[in-house]
């Protein structure tokens, strides 16, 4: 519906509240949040108190910096939150999501880094031994992207070559990607099994040092620390 405004004098037709509304939620439907972490907001992300580490504080006030900005003071630029299991990076990344629909109205795509790799086995058409990148045109297209847990299996090399073309191809069109992971953001250390076996896996092991540091031009690293939230709040509950 459209209203008729007094504006300066002459008369001018507005898109109605409910329609901005309407579209919100069709942009927050069409974001594909899984149900586990529709309950992610910016709002209910505890940043400081007991058992809250400095960093997540810090990371906190980078996503709401983030979101004030987008998208003149963040010129395409994401953010990459690396740290160990249940600090908060998907937590952070989907309320970023979700405040930037709502607040900004963006069209946004959340993003499991393992039905990706599945989508783009999937995309592939054995008849012509060709991907069909076609079905892949929304994680090409979204306007921000979140990318959650990279690095948490190891595809295919031709799987691998289409993962690197989706981000190469946003990051030459500025599109924006949000990505998590529970990596170290560091180099490669070597390449022998025992040596492996010896240390954690870094980033660089899991995704290569060219598209490390492809993502480090794309993204501002995020680094957190601290102890998984969910075995605090598991503690409280029986204490
Ligand atoms: P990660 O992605 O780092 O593994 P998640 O973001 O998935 O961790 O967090 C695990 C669970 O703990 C989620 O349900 C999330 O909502 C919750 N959680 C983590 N950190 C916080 C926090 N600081 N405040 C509120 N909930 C949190």
């Amino acid at each position: 519906m459209r209203v008729v405004r007094q504006k300066n004098g002459t008369q001018a037709a507005e898109a109605c509240e409910c329609q901005f509304e309407r579209r919100r939620r069709q942009l927050l439907v069409r974001a594909g949040i899984p149900r586990r972490y529709e309950h992610c907001s910016l709002e209910n992300y505890k940043f400081d108190g007991q058992g809250i580490d400095r960093s997540q504080t810090m990371a906190a006030q980078r996503a709401r910096q983030f979101v004030d900005n987008y998208p003149v003071g963040t010129d395409g630029q994401g953010l990459l939150f690396t740290g160990s299991i249940g600090v908060g990076k998907t937590h952070l990344s989907v309320g970023i999501l979700q405040a930037l629909i709502v607040e900004k109205g963006v069209h946004g795509l959340f993003c499991d880094y393992r039905e990706l790799l599945k989508e783009i086995q999937n995309s592939y058409n054995p008849q012509v031994s060709t991907t069909e990148l076609e079905i892949l045109r929304p994680v090409f297209d979204a306007e921000v992207l979140v990318i959650d847990e990279l690095g948490a299996a190891k595809p295919t090399d031709w799987v691998w070559d289409t993962v690197a073309h989706i981000l190469n191809t946003r990051y030459n069109d500025k599109r924006t990607t949000i990505i998590t992971t529970n990596y170290a953001d560091q180099s490669p250390g070597g390449t022998g099994a025992a040596n492996r076996a010896m240390r954690e896996e870094t980033l660089g092991d899991r995704i290569g040092e060219r598209m490390r540091s492809r993502l480090a031009e794309m993204c501002v690293v995020v680094e957190m620390t601290g102890s998984d939230f969910r075995r605090g709040e598991r503690r409280a509950r029986f204490a």
